[in-house]
């Protein structure tokens, strides 16, 4: 049996790893996309602040985990993927497999204006991104970042702590609009001014020139702000171009069943690329975080060494670090509707819960500065916990959650 992976991040080191468990004697070949090692996007906040080194973004530390395990890795991109005849295409040839796993993550989309292939003008999604990041990094260097997602918040402490001025576009007005509600928004946007961040909203740019070296960012109010880094941050969709005409079914994400398998039979997917059912909202959606990617990998890598796993459906949980301030949402964050909700706000403090409930279950929740609830939110979220007397509880006091999960969650096990 021939195994191939598509991709070599979490997803895919995961998938090849829990193959050959299951299935000792067959070929396994992982295609690498960007001639690195495989490595773990979510490591690089760490590596800008210098914690770690790029060894250290590396999934696997020991040199000769990958050959011990008789796994294969190739560099190169796979440019097509021809089903009938069951080969993915590289620019080296044809790569025959019998079962295929797409494990391809997000990539990152760039702001489509005049000047965006300017050199100087970046993202930070992989390695390659941070070299250029950080070969410019000096004492008062400035940086114009556009967009404040969960990749512009999470890489802001390294930005700072390499020596970048940064200035911050918002286009939405709220930061972390995907993630978090706009209470908690107001609270990271008062943070990240307060450590000396630059934020404006309601704002964009229109176009970057380049004069001297320097970069000219010019906003969609006429101001034009000088940079010598300008971060296009504003988003990120399944990496799946690749894969036009193969017959294999992409909405936001490619499709899948609940063992992982596309509507091709033996093609799989799994991590970001995957769009899935969400065991909250019962919605198809793309949750791209590690702990999916990583859970789904391991449900498509079973099933495709014949045995019978499947998945119970993905869970949204971001906790997000940004200059120390630690926010986090849950499943349906935004609340489900004819739901209540029971919040607490500290804005001195820098204190936020909100719990969103539907019917007797916790179903959602938000955080700003909470840290100690999290694992006791996800067990009661994720677990669907039937809260009886408790809800009523906690919808009169949020913080009550430790004495609700002893209560309902410590009962059902
Ligand atoms: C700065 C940053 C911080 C993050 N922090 C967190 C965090 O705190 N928590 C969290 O849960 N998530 C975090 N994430 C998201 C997390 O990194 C992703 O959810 C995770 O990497 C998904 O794993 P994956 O294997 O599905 O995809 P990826 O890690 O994106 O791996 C995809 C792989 O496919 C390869 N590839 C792509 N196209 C091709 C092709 N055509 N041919 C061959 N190979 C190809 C790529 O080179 C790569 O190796 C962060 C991401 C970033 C950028």
């Amino acid at each position: 049996m021939r195994h191939v992976i598509i991709g070599s991040g979490p997803a895919g080191v995961v998938a090849a790893e829990t193959l050959r468990k299951a299935d000792p004697t067959s070929e396994i070949t992982m295609l690498c996309g960007e001639g690195e090692p495989p490595y773990s996007r979510m490591a690089i906040p760490y590596l800008l602040t210098g914690i770690i080194n790029e060894a250290g973004t590396y999934l696997r530390h020991d040199k000769d985990h990958y050959d011990r395990l008789n796994i294969k890795l190739v560099q190169g991109l796979a440019r097509s993927v021809d089903t009938a005849r069951r080969v993915v295409k590289l620019d080296s040839g044809d790569m025959p497999y019998d079962r295929l796993l797409i494990a391809t993550g997000s990539v990152a989309t760039r702001h489509n204006i005049p000047g965006a292939d300017l050199p100087g003008v970046h993202n930070c999604w992989t390695l390659a991104d941070v070299r250029a990041i950080t070969a410019k990094a000096k004492p008062g260097a400035r940086i114009v970042q556009m967009g404040a997602g969960f990749v512009g918040c999470i890489i802001m402490e390294g930005l700072l702590t390499q020596g970048f001025e940064l200035t911050i576009l918002v286009r939405s007005g709220r930061m972390v609009s995907r993630m978090i509600n706009p209470v908690a928004s107001g609270m990271i946007r008062r943070w990240c001014e307060s450590k000396g961040v630059k934020i404006l909203v309601n704002t964009q740019a229109q176009k970057i020139t380049a004069a001297d070296g320097v970069l000219q960012v010019t906003l969609d109010n006429g101001e034009v702000l000088p940079a010598d880094i300008y971060l296009s941050l504003v988003g990120v969709k399944a990496n799946t171009k690749f894969l036009a005409g193969s017959g294999i079914a992409v909405e936001n994400g490619i499709l899948v069943d609940d063992g992982m398998q596309t509507n091709v039979p033996g093609v799989y997917a799994a991590g970001d690329v995957a769009e899935y059912v969400d065991c909250i909202s019962g919605k198809k959606e793309v949750n791209a975080i590690q702990p999916n990617a990583v859970d789904q990998a391991r449900i498509a890598a079973q099933n495709m060494a014949g045995k019978n796993a499947s998945s119970r459906g993905s869970f949204a949980f971001n906790v997000l670090d940004t200059l120390g301030l630690i926010s986090s949402s849950f499943g349906a964050w935004q609340g489900l509707p004819g739901g209540e909700a029971a919040e607490l706000v500290d804005e001195k403090n820098y204190r936020y819960l909100r719990l969103e409930f539907k019917d007797d279950c916790l179903v959602g929740a938000n955080i700003v500065n909470f840290t100690n609830h999290l694992g006791v939110l996800r067990g009661l979220i994720e677990g669907k916990v039937k809260l009886g007397e408790w809800k009523q509880r906690l919808l009169h006091d949020p913080t009550q959650l430790m004495p609700a999960y002893l209560a309902c969650a410590q009962k059902a096990a």
